[in-house]
């Protein structure tokens, strides 16, 4: 049986998500969740386990990773808490520990190659042609500095280190 830990919760209030612990279980986040309407991710089930202390349980969940981040949650939630924050500071707690779905883990290694989590596909490229745009958008594709700088932001904050860690271990 897992081992309950009361700082879990702290540590996520600490974070950021300091109105976490008024949670009062209504749902509404859960219900006006688009990815709960398709998948088997329910927010108000994931905050109530942060709360019990379900650390593990929760960093290990694959269902940490189905946000889709709208922050809809967090406008809808009658205790005004930052429930999309909490999910993003659990996320990062899952990564530090090992933890992230392929996909993410991919759109991050694009992410320290190009500077983009989705670079531009030829199929775009031509599209931007036919409508007289130019080849690529004017972005980190088309400025090299700004992927230079992109990419020192990404050395120095550890997001490099720890994506090819997790690349390695995989
Ligand atoms: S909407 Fe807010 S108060 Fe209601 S269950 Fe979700 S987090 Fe808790
Ligand atoms: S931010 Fe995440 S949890 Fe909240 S409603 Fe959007 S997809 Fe659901």
């Amino acid at each position: 049986m897992e081992k309950v830990d009361h700082a879990f919760v702290d540590e996520i209030v600490k974070a950021g998500a300091d109105r976490i612990r008024t949670c009062i279980q209504c749902g509404t986040c859960s219900s006006v969740c688009p990815s709960g309407r398709r998948t088997a991710f329910r927010t108000r089930e994931l905050i109530r386990k942060a709360l019990l202390g379900l650390k593990e349980e929760v960093l290990s969940s694959p269902n940490l990773w189905l946000c889709a981040t709208c922050h809809t949650c967090l406008e809808r939630c009658p205790r005004q808490i930052k429930v999309t924050d909490a999910i993003i500071i659990m996320r990062n707690m899952a990564a530090e520990k090992g933890f992230m779905l392929p996909e993410h883990r991919r759109a991050s290694m694009k992410l320290l190659e190009t500077g983009h989590a989705v670079p531009i596909n030829t199929a775009n490229r031509e599209k931007r042609v036919s409508l007289g745009l130019d080849e690529v958008p004017p972005t980190v594709h088309s400025h090299k500095d700004a992927l230079d700088d992109l990419k020192t932001i990404m050395e120095r904050t550890g997001f490099k280190d720890l994506i090819e860690k997790q690349e390695a271990e995989k």
